[in-house]
């Protein structure tokens, strides 16, 4: 038994009048036509309708509510860990192939069968435009689920190379002894599907706590993992008052690994509450998590000016390819902008600006916009806020600055250009459509890898432009801790499944490259057996 060969999921154009372009409008009429959904926690296979019920609303239009969601209770998830542990066994001494067959089936239904539905509702509850949500919702999603098959398998090979005479050796991967508790974010639809199946796929039981603001999408692929085959308890879905069904989660005793996806903050607030509790656990649990960004492009003096500008366009405010212009954020997008004096002033800016000037802002229903609202509420108020305290400390509002919530999120693709390396907005994470730029002399080049080094906590992605090798070589040495994933004349965002394995360090996370084989060993438990013969 081999897994087959894994393609990355090729992404379609949505060109108008294309077929696919026609079935995605087919599937949001549809969706829109039905909504507001009703949404129960499924645990154990079984809907439960809890009666506490929250929204989540759209972010283009925030009147209306895309689904109502029941939130679990205390009761709905004690018998979710209890379900899970007691779907344990069967799961994890499932043949492996049998595993690796549902998961690629799964795939297969999230890139056939599923698409645009899924597509659809990431558009309407998390307000991605349609090439975006084509590139999260199909196309990564379904990576990570075939690649993860594929890094399975390669995992379960790795065995001791020497065997003394008459003995043999070899090495069993297990699940974890407990319950995993996956809690997933809403800026990508791929995460909150990757955070349960990666563990799901090596044998673990999932209790799962998807991100309030992309239950609607999150629960479609928890009806896809159904449709596969994942059996009633090996995933449970529990959307929920986060701060409540985290805590009865990592309080329980049989409570063996966490993975996460979202902020700094509640990242290391949840650390911290895993520490107090060492000793109530069976074992160490695993702590893995992708957190903040605060993410930067260099551009050097010998950079190619028209490349670096568009980069960092596409890295700021798009997500990947000619459309994918981006607007709910990615931890990887661009933040801190440094660019030499002389590139600056031959042509960089004036069409960074005419570039940024053209970018179309509106709700994601209308093809033709480029960049749609941010996420919610808060989202809305931090950023603007951010806004208003760079101008306060003296940043120039070189273009965008405004923003709209009369009807959606809307913020405006926004450039401020800070004389202060240290600015709040250089230094914190923002999260939303808005880049600071800080100009640096061109024999100042090696002091601003320091500066790029020490401004912020974060580490996880950097672009550094330069025609000149050395110059490259320098910054990549420099910045050696700077980013977990770094880029060549090209924009810091896009890591695609099985190509680059994405994660940073230091405030950004536990860097365990998700969509490589590395994030897999964290979910397995190995035991050495010898025998002889
Ligand atoms: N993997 C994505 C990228 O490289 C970002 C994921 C995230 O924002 O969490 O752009």
């Amino acid at each position: 038994f081999k897994i087959p060969a894994i393609e990355n999921e090729p992404m379609r154009s949505y060109a108008p009048g294309s077929v696919e372009r026609k079935a995605l409008e087919a599937a949001l009429t549809q969706m829109e036509h039905e909504l507001p959904f009703e949404v129960p926690c499924i645990v154990n296979g079984k809907e439960v309708k809890t009666g506490k019920i929250a929204k989540q609303p759209m972010p283009h239009d925030h009147a209306r509510h895309l689904c109502a969601y029941h939130e679990a209770d205390k009761a709905t998830v004690a018998s979710a860990i209890e379900g899970s542990l007691a779907a344990k066994a069967e799961w994890e001494s499932m043949p492996w192939n049998d595993r690796a067959a549902i998961f690629l089936k799964a795939a297969d239904l999230v890139a056939g069968k599923y698409r645009y539905k899924l597509m659809a509702a990431t558009i309407l509850g998390q307000g991605k435009n349609a090439w975006q949500a084509e590139i999260d919702a199909a196309a990564e999603l379904a990576d990570f689920l075939r690649f993860g098959v594929k890094f399975v398998e390669e995992l379960y090979t790795q065995q001791p190379s020497k065997n003394a005479p008459g003995a043999w050796n070899r090495v069993e991967y297990r699940a974890l002894e407990g319950f995993v508790l996956a809690v997933s974010p809403f800026n990508f639809t791929a995460i909150g599907g990757n955070l349960p199946g990666t563990p799901a796929l090596v044998g673990n039981v999932v209790v799962w706590k998807p991100s309030p603001a992309a239950t609607y999408s999150n629960y479609i692929i928890h009806q896809i993992f159904t449709e596969a085959g994942v059996p009633p308890g090996v995933i449970q879905f529990t959307p929920g008052p986060p701060a409540e069904v985290v805590a009865q989660a990592i309080n329980n005793p049989n409570f063996a690994a966490l993975h996460f996806t979202g902020s700094t903050f509640i990242f290391k607030k949840l650390w911290k509450d895993i520490s107090v509790n060492l000793d109530v656990y069976k074992g160490y649990p695993r702590i893995v998590g992708e957190t903040g960004g605060k993410n930067f492009h260099l551009v050097h003096k010998s950079a190619e000016i028209r490349n670096a500008v568009i980069q960092t366009v596409r890295g700021a405010f798009e997500y990947q390819g000619m459309w994918f212009y981006f607007s709910p954020p990615k931890c990887s997008a661009l933040s801190r902008l440094y660019v030499s004096t002389s590139v600056w002033n031959a042509g960089f800016k004036d069409q960074l600006l005419s570039e940024i000037a053209k970018i179309k802002v509106g709700t994601p229903l209308d093809f033709g916009n480029f960049m749609g609202p941010v996420i919610g509420r808060p989202a809305y108020d931090k950023i603007t806020g951010y806004i208003e305290k760079a101008k306060a400390a003296g940043g120039e509002v070189l273009i965008g600055g405004t923003g709209d919530d009369s009807k959606g999120y809307f913020i405006q693709p926004t450039v401020i250009l800070s004389k202060d390396p240290k600015s709040v907005t250089l230094v914190e994470e923002i999260f939303g459509p808005v880049i600071t730029v800080f100009l640096y002399e061109d024999e100042n080049y090696e002091q601003t890898l320091d500066i790029i080094d020490s401004t912020t906590d974060y580490a996880l992605t950097g672009a550094i432009f330069a025609a000149e090798r050395k110059a490259l070589l320098t910054a990549t040495n420099r910045l050696r801790n700077a980013a977990g994933n770094v880029y060549y004349n090209e924009k810091c965002t896009g890591a695609v499944v099985g190509q680059q394995p994405f994660g940073g360090a230091r405030a950004s996370g536990t860097n365990d490259k998700a969509g490589s084989i590395s994030i897999f060993y964290r979910f397995v438990s190995a035991r050495s057996i010898k025998e002889n013969f």
